[in-house]
């Protein structure tokens, strides 16, 4: 049996085909969000027919960004606008004839270095994706784990301050409103008063506005993923997003997790190795 994997970008639809774990076919359309709905349900069928062509039985697996409400199906909390609200998974399965396994970018790349990537050797994982937004997905012995309501791994949005910053989901101080990519950024502007990206401000943190940010940098993260060890107490957490090329996460990042957390051994904080790949592979995984 093959396994097709599409990955559901906000600038990309990816399509690959596996043949257990080797890559068969593989291809990526551009998506215009602009087009709507049903330009992306053309778009997976496109690439679906493209990388099939030579085979005749697979399974389907879809890497969504954002959240699938278990209660009705429908795509909510998506960066691609014109998914939110979609039965996507129900319009898909009319489409294709058949049952297709669809989960967040997460659980998707959580399943893809548990399986193929960083983590193999683990069996309780916990994949991070810190980049614009703040997930995660916990695989437990080769499965996901997803939990009653479909929110297991959403460490993003636990509280890190109470009455801390207001975040989108209506909660304040969630983890996500700190350690973002957008959040670290906006925090470098009300110390520094400069609208830079977060490459170049990586670059500048030996003077003590430098200093400062990378200090509650390092203690937010530390005390998100403490909370995360102390009550999952998983084998291995995996970095991926923007923010896994951020060196000193795994150096002065493990060490102020180390110091927050309950237990006295070590938990490894390992850099992701499918990088932009894990969502589609994972996907095929599902
Ligand atoms: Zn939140």
């Amino acid at each position: 049996m093959h396994k097709v994997g599409i990955d559901l970008g906000g600038t990309k639809i990816e399509g690959i085909c596996l043949d257990e774990t080797h890559v068969i076919e593989r291809k990526r359309l551009s998506t215009n969000q602009q087009n709507g709905y049903k330009s992306i349900l053309d778009s997976i069928s496109t690439l679906v027919y493209d990388i099939t062509k030579n085979i005749s039985d697979y399974t389907i697996g879809i890497c969504t960004p954002g959240a699938i409400s278990k209660k009705a199906g429908l795509i909510k909390n998506s960066n691609t606008q014109c998914l939110i609200g979609m039965p996507l998974k129900n319009d898909l399965e009319k489409m294709f004839g058949k049952k297709i396994t669809m989960e967040n970018d997460a659980n998707c790349f959580a399943m893809a270095e548990a399986t193929m990537g960083a983590a193999v050797r683990y069996d309780v994982v916990f994949g991070v994706i810190i980049g614009t937004g703040v997930g995660g997905g916990i695989i437990i012995d080769g499965k996901i784990h997803k939990g009653r309501t479909n929110i297991a791994g959403e460490w993003g949005h636990h509280i890190l301050y109470q009455n801390g910053n207001k975040c989108y989901c209506g909660k304040s101080g969630c983890v996500e409103t700190y350690i973002s990519g957008p959040a670290l950024e906006k925090r470098w502007f009300q110390i520094t008063g400069k609208n830079e990206p977060l490459e170049d401000v990586i670059q500048n943190l030996d003077e003590n506005n430098g200093k400062i940010w990378k200090k509650e940098f390092l203690d937010n993260f530390g005390a998100g993923l403490a909370n995360v060890i102390d009550i999952l107490d998983p084998d291995v957490i995996v970095l991926g997003g923007g923010m896994s090329n951020i060196d000193f996460l795994y150096t002065e990042g493990r060490d102020s997790v180390h110091n927050k957390v309950f237990s006295d051994i070590d938990t490894p904080i390992l850099k992701n190795k499918l990088g932009d790949s894990a969502g589609v592979f994972g996907a095929a995984l599902l």
